[in-house]
């Protein structure tokens, strides 16, 4: 019997582009799925020109959203990476975890895409936006 493996919640989004790679209509800008797919492409340590090749993009284009992220990594929030499910359960779309505040999500979002010191130290004070 085939067991099925529980997927990120990401997936719900952004499986069938990872998975089937679908042609993408030529755009010069990337929209949110886009996005998402380079965020798991990172999670996964996908180089920038695998992450290209499933979007599909430029190599460029990709590695100029990581520069993005690296140097403000607030952009990553715009984006439907951690749902608030509880008063203090922030969920992690990449894997599925939970965290008890919207800081730790935060930090536990960032770790999936960048050096955990990176991510420990980067200011998020200003980026938490009053819903
Ligand atoms: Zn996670």
């Amino acid at each position: 019997m085939k067991r099925k493996i529980k997927e990120p919640p990401i997936m719900d989004v952004i499986g069938a582009r990872v998975k089937d790679r679908p042609p993408r209509a030529q755009r010069s800008r990337l929209d949110d799925d886009d996005k998402l797919v380079i965020i798991w492409g990172l999670s996964r340590g996908w180089s920038a020109e695998k992450i290209a090749r499933a979007l599909p993009a430029s190599g460029g284009t990709v590695k100029n959203f990581k520069a993005k992220i690296l140097d403000d990594p607030g952009v990553v929030f715009e984006l439907p990476v951690l749902v608030q499910s509880g008063p203090r359960s922030h969920d992690c779309q990449v894997c599925g975890e939970v965290r008890g505040s919207r800081l730790k999500g935060m930090r536990h979002v960032l770790a999936h895409i960048m050096p955990f010191e990176m991510a420990r130290d980067i200011p998020l004070g200003d980026v938490e936006k009053p819903l």
